[in-house]
């Protein structure tokens, strides 16, 4: 894989830091090693994983001569913040669509990511209710702005394209060679799986690589077979984009679904005792949507005893933090 090819901004300043996690090994049983990939300490207001992604997506944008963003994402959307940060750092607009996927969920005084749109200066936030076509929603407000001299591009949820995903390629390149240099070898890794750029690229990277390394992604909203379905078609995808020439083999995507709750970013027990658990045996701050769930997988399975005794085992901390200050009723 070259990736040098792919035009990129540079967002990323050197590799995010991987950490033992002693502490919170020890308070989960001791057995099975963690460790951590601190994606959350990515640049752009308050870091996260669709930095990644944005370096690619925005470089793109701007060769096809963008001066404004249009994106989209749930009410507490890490995705649309990040999107807005980079816009305003590229001196261009950023518009977002909000789906407000639990009813009544969207408050425009609201606390977390959503005071920050404010914050940064977002030129508009629009509501769509849950199920929208979001596409179809975005592509609207394209023509009025194109109608008004502007010149948009549109940014999928969750930059989840190949153009994306690619950030997520370039990730799983990036942390072998940290590992190789750590003399670390690791086991089996676990992300979490939502739009599926992350798990895909990721995938995609590790197969194209020959690297050995599985990876388990863990659902924030879909089951199984459908998140399974959809990261294998964006890592199929992205496999050809980067120039990756064997197929990726469907045993390749692993996806659990117990730990998504009664829906998506709506809070669970497991959810809350992970949150706590990192953040008072590591001083590491998850999120309620995302990284919290899937780390409640991650508990779950090394209480379960899925991994092997001794084995090293590697997170993926994707970010959303700031989603925190929007649940504190959960957590109090
Ligand atoms: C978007 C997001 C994810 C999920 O990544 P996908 O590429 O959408 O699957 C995980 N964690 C956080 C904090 C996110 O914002």
């Amino acid at each position: 894989m070259n990736l040098s090819k792919f035009p990129r901004r540079g967002y990323l300043q050197g590799s995010t830091p991987i950490e033992a996690m002693p502490a919170f090994s020890k308070a989960l049983g001791g057995k099975v090693n963690l460790y951590i990939k601190r994606d959350d300490l990515l640049p752009g207001c308050a870091g996260g994983n669709k930095t990644r992604k944005l370096d690619f997506c925005i470089a793109d944008a701007l060769e096809k001569g963008a001066d404004t963003i249009i994106t989209c994402g749930a009410v507490q959307s890490n995705h649309c913040r990040l999107t807005l940060s980079w816009a305003v750092k590229e001196g261009m607009d950023c518009h977002l669509i909000l789906e407000e996927r639990v009813k009544g969920s969207y408050k425009e005084e609201a606390s977390g990511n959503n005071f920050l749109f404010q914050m940064m200066g977002v030129k508009s936030v629009a509501v769509a209710a849950g199920g929208s076509d979001m596409m179809g929603e975005m592509e609207k407000l394209a023509e009025k702005l194109k109608a008004e001299g502007k010149n948009p591009y549109i940014i999928p949820g969750g930059a989840s394209n190949t153009i994306g995903a690619t950030g997520y390629v370039a990730c799983a390149q990036e942390l072998q060679q940290q590992l190789f240099e750590m003399k670390l070898n690791i086991d089996h890794m676990v992300v979490p799986s939502g739009s599926a750029g992350t798990h895909a690229g990721m995938v995609v990277g590790m197969v194209g690589t020959n690297s050995g390394i599985p990876v388990s992604g863990i659902n924030v909203s879909r089951t199984k077979d459908v998140q399974e379905a959809l990261v294998h078609k964006l890592a199929t995808e992205t496999a050809a984009h980067v120039g990756v020439k064997e197929a990726i083999p469907a045993e390749a995507i692993t996806c659990f679904d117990g730990y998504v709750g009664p829906g998506y970013s709506l809070p669970t027990e497991s959810m809350v005792e992970a949150v706590k658990l990192l953040a008072s045996t590591e001083s590491i701050l998850l999120d309620p949507v995302y990284s919290g769930k899937a780390m409640a997988g991650l508990v779950d399975l090394v209480r379960k005893g899925h991994f092997e005794e001794g084995s090293n085992v590697l997170f993926l901390h994707t970010g959303g933090s700031p989603a925190l200050y929007a649940y504190l009723d959960t957590f109090r």
